[in-house]
């Protein structure tokens, strides 16, 4: 086994590493206080094609591996977790689920503007009453002539006042509940769409979040994403990709965490000496230091399953929920190190301890991971567990 990285994947993770240190480290204050997605920022990143890292060249993307990818969303991550979660739904969910699964002419028409930054992709399956139930969409699609005739209500859609297509998910046949789930490509200029305002949240307030309202809109059936009632499997694999992503950028996250720790616990006195030499500020920083090692680990394990094209469901499950505890849990510890600092607005480390908790809800909570976790230890018991 070798953990060596090649040529190629050291010189991607310096690229992104030096971008981000570079461009988004500037920015990610004034994201995060404005309230508003960086879009100078966004244009920046998708000339380095970033957008459009995972999306293979014919299509115009770069066309990387799983394991550079995840380094992409680590390095994003340390930054700023709005901008890195912006990037993971729109290349984790929207984009790839057309490369997954659409035909070659979606694919030429989405994949090249979607590549490159300039069409912005979102994901909308939640909904005021289907959140884990995913399966029980109110969301309907009527067949009519030439298409069908969408209604319902998205909320949670992030990216979804800057996207210009969205991967929507509604039900077709809705006594079947997800064997009857039907996924269209939505331009977000069709008639009959609204968006709503910025959901104001604790953090990820660069992530732009919002309420879409879909009312009598006519989607063609070109626009029809699979076969109807087969959206259910768009979804299991497009979860299974945003969780390896969310778990890399929780990585990066718990990453940066540590060093604005250890940073702070350098400089800072009390009693004389650095509180770098006090053995409790040095137990925070040994248990963050192992966490972000062992997420590491999962992170490659899961990258090297997907990039060996085997199944990655449980991996992915695996590393999103012990990768969002760690962001959780380094932020915690070191906004402790800080002291009344890290309290303040003032120091990154308030910004990451908001930002981070997110990470335990997006992409399938904790309490999901934990079921498909424990689903796969059942089934060696010939035991069929149900969420
Ligand atoms: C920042 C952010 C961005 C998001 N972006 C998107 C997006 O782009 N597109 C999109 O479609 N959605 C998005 N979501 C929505 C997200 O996917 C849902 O919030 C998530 O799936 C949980 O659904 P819910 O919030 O309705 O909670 P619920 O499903 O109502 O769950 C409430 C609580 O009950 C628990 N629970 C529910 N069912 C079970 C069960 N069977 N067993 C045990 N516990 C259970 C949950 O784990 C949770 O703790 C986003 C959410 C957030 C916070």
């Amino acid at each position: 086994m070798d953990f060596n990285l090649s040529e190629e994947q050291t010189m991607f993770r310096d690229l992104f590493r030096d971008f981000a240190e570079k461009e988004i480290a500037k920015v990610a204050e004034h994201t995060d206080r404005s309230e508003e997605p960086p879009t100078e920022l966004f244009k920046k990143a998708a000339a380095q094609g970033f957008f459009g890292a995972p999306i293979p060249e014919n299509y115009g993307g770069v066309g990387i591996d799983w394991l550079p990818y995840t380094m992409l969303a680590e390095e994003l991550g340390k930054h700023c977790v709005s901008t890195a979660i912006t990037v993971a739904i729109h290349t984790s969910l929207s984009a790839m689920s057309i490369l997954d699964v659409g035909t070659e002419e979606q694919k030429q028409k989405y994949l090249p503007p979607m590549a490159s930054g300039e069409m912005i992709g979102a994901f909308a399956l939640t909904e005021p009453d289907a959140g884990s139930d995913a399966g029980s969409l109110a969301t309907i699609a009527e067949k009519v002539d030439g298409g069908y005739r969408l209604n319902g209500t998205k909320t949670w859609v992030s990216n979804g006042g800057i996207a210009g297509v969205f991967v929507v998910f509604a039900a077709t046949d809705p006594s079947a509940q997800n064997k009857g789930i039907t996924a269209f490509i939505v331009d977000a200029d069709t008639d009959g769409i609204t968006v709503g305002y910025r959901e104001k949240t604790m953090g990820l307030r660069g992530l732009d979040i919002r309420t879409v309202y879909f009312d009598e809109c006519f989607i063609p059936e070109s626009n029809r994403l699979n076969g109807e009632n087969a959206g259910w499997e768009i979804i299991t694999r497009a979860f299974d990709r945003i969780r390896l992503t969310l778990a890399a950028v929780s990585l990066g996250a718990a990453e940066a965490s540590l060093a604005l720790g250890v940073t702070f616990a350098a400089e800072r006195k009390q009693f004389g000496t650095q509180i770098a030499n006090k053995q409790a500020i040095q137990n925070y920083v040994a248990e963050v230091a192992v966490d972000v090692e062992a997420l590491r680990g999962l992170i490659r394990h899961a990258a090297w399953l997907a990039d060996s094209k085997q199944d990655f469901t449980r991996a992915a499950s695996i590393a999103k929920f012990f990768g969002a505890r760690v962001a959780q849990n380094a932020a915690n510890k070191m906004l402790q190190v800080h002291g009344g600092y890290g309290f303040s607005d003032e120091y990154a480390i308030s910004r990451n301890y908001r930002d981070v908790r997110a990470l335990r809800i997006l992409g399938g909570t904790d309490e999901m991971q934990r079921f498909i976790v424990a689903r796969g230890n059942f089934e060696e018991k010939g035991i069929k567990i149900q969420p």
